[in-house]
């Protein structure tokens, strides 16, 4: 067979299926078979460093996930209304995790994005009331919810104009290129949503959440100004409502000096939503949250989820958590990422183009801007470095609202080596594209 028709073939194969839902990466993806750790292998037998994959948190095709959740299906997978000992194991081991003692419920579902319709829900039915205020540059799920409160999606300037009535946008806490930056920069934002709470309670529309990226994922990992996340909690909190933290893609290790991104952030929420590298792909998301929020759902009505807490699931969940803490790959994040954040900063003495590293650990934000002190973002830069690092054999994407961020987000297994490899290749792609002058 000829490769290169296979992989036109695939290609339509998958357009017609799906047709405008056919999300893809790339011009020409390439068609990917197998992963072992950071790499990813096509059909050709061309191995590519996963740059950008944090949903597979512990690498690809771990062999200890692989093992327990192949045993799971063998034995018994179904819905969760019986008795299982891997949920009470799961949900206490991750409980261990909990960032407070009043955490100390965890319900699993099945995606992130009904972990955050879930905390939505249960903001909304413990406070009686409707309305939820979300930082702007979030984005938190395809769902009804949960699509509402997320206003990252690019090229769309009207991203806060076209909410429900029950949502409320405030700025995001982006000190680099947001609102307010510098001195003072955590104060004012989280001013602003003070004065946006009290307007909202006069007119009758107090809130029932707050909810944001404790670390700003989609804006490629941007670290909020220091005490704007426990001023923002604060200010929830005495107005009469919950703070969610949408750990999704930054919490779980990933951010190498703390578990959550929240915890990073010098703040505790009341509720917590995972997924993505709870299951490493499988399946798998969860809220943590307080007992008494739990227990207000209960008297309202019920919940449940088919496949959320089944016993494969919970195989997956325990197996990803027992390689973060075996492989110690929190602490291989932190050693990692700081080396990166070194050498890409060390790139910027030498790119004009590189604006700025944002993050921690192994979750980074590469901006490039078109003029360091204007900050135009260099979209058009930014999707030939990704295209050019591909042909390199490293698989890198953009993001935030102006797709002029590197997401830097690989398998928290990278070695120092492979880190070293990709900023090589950034380096001349860099140059390459800096000579075309988009
Ligand atoms: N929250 C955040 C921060 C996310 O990045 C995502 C997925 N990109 C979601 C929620 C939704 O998760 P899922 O795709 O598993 O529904």
């Amino acid at each position: 067979a000829d490769p290169e028709l296979e992989l036109r073939g695939e290609r339509t194969r998958r357009d017609a299926a799906m047709g405008g839902a056919s999300e893809r990466y790339y011009a020409e993806p390439p068609r990917i078979e197998r992963g072992w750790g950071a790499l990813l292998i096509e059909t050709r037998g061309r191995a590519y460093l996963d740059m950008v994959n944090n949903v597979t948190a512990i690498g690809h095709s771990h062999p200890r996930l692989a093992d327990s959740v192949a045993r799971q299906l063998n034995l018994l997978n179904t819905n969760s209304r019986f008795l299982y000992g891997l949920y009470a194991d799961f949900t206490s081991r991750l409980l261990e995790h909990s960032p407070d003692p009043a955490l100390d419920v965890v319900i699993p579902v099945s995606s992130g994005s009904e972990a955050n319709d879930l905390a939505l829900r249960l903001a909304q039915v413990a406070t009686g009331r409707k309305m939820i205020v979300a930082a702007r540059e979030g984005y938190h799920g395809w769902t009804m919810a949960s699509d509402a409160v997320s206003t990252s999606a690019f090229d769309n300037p009207h991203a806060a104009d076209s909410r429900p009535d029950w949502v409320d946008i405030v700025s995001a806490p982006n000190e680099y290129r947001g609102r307010f930056r510098g001195e003072g920069a955590a104060e004012r934002y989280v001013a602003e949503l003070r004065e946006r709470l009290a307007e909202l309670a006069a007119a009758g529309r107090a809130p029932a959440a707050f909810i944001s990226e404790p670390v700003l994922g989609n804006a490629g990992g941007v670290i909020p100004p220091a005490g704007y996340l426990a001023g923002a909690y604060a200010a929830i909190r005495e107005a009469g409502g919950v703070a969610i933290a949408d750990e999704v893609q930054v919490g779980y290790g990933r951010l190498g000096s703390h578990f959550w991104g929240s915890e990073l952030a010098g703040a505790v929420p009341d509720i917590i939503t995972v997924a993505k590298a709870a299951g490493n792909a499988f399946p798998l998301g969860a809220v943590i949250t307080k007992r008494e929020i739990v227990d207000a759902l209960r008297e309202e009505g019920m919940f449940f989820s088919s496949s959320g807490g089944a016993p494969a699931s919970m195989a997956a969940g325990l197996a990803v958590l027992d390689v973060i803490r075996d492989e110690g790959l929190q602490e291989n994040a932190r050693v990692v990422g700081e080396h990166l954040i070194e050498k890409l900063r060390r790139l910027g003495e030498r790119h004009p183009m590189l604006g700025e590293v944002h993050g921690s650990g192994l979750y980074l934000g590469v901006e490039l801007v078109r003029d360091r002190a204007t900050l135009e973002p260099a979209t058009e830069a930014t999707r030939e470095v990704c295209e050019r690092l591909l042909a390199h054999g490293v698989i890198m994407q953009a993001t935030s609202e102006r797709q002029n961020v590197l997401k830097v987000k690989p398998p928290m297994t990278l070695t120092i080596a492979q880190a070293d490899v990709f900023v090589a290749a950034l380096d001349r792609v860099m140059s390459e594209v800096e000579s075309l002058n988009l």
